[in-house]
């Protein structure tokens, strides 16, 4: 069950992107830079580990955090995993794509609490939410 609030590896930054505008909580490795940091991170925070490293899944296995195996390199593969694994797969901007804080509505756009970026609906929306409706479809 593809369950958040997750937490990206690095090599996974890009899917926890699209993963937010999901409106999914994912935490970035910021401050990570062992293997062990990130399973403390995962454990200490109730977070699912996204990775590709098996190695790390075994390691998060004995240290007691809860990760997830992403099979694919590819973006729209992996989307799909998680869409298999039960999460709905819809745009909806609730976090900021880069830092993760939450959004704020304020007229027609939303701004980040955190680092201020700010977002509207323009034409590459449009494009995110056919992708999103694609990967939905494949499965
Ligand atoms: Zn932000």
């Amino acid at each position: 069950m593809a369950k958040g609030p997750f937490l990206a590896d690095l090599m996974l930054m890009k899917l926890g992107r699209w993963l937010r505008l999901a409106g999914e909580d994912v935490a970035n490795p910021e401050g990570c830079i062992e293997d062990a940091d990130l399973i403390v991170k995962a454990r200490v925070e109730g977070r699912v580990l996204l990775t590709r490293d098996k190695a790390l899944l075994a390691r998060c296995k004995k240290g007691g955090a809860d990760c997830l195996l992403i099979l694919s390199s590819d973006l729209d593969d992996q989307l799909a995993q998680m869409v298999d694994l039960g999460l709905d797969l819809r745009l909806d901007p609730q976090r900021c794509t880069l830092c993760n804080a939450p959004l704020e509505k304020g007229g027609d756009r939303w701004i980040c609490t955190g680092c201020g970026k700010a977002y509207w609906q323009g034409s590459h929306w449009v494009g995110i939410d056919e992708r999103m409706a694609r990967i939905r479809d494949r499965i």
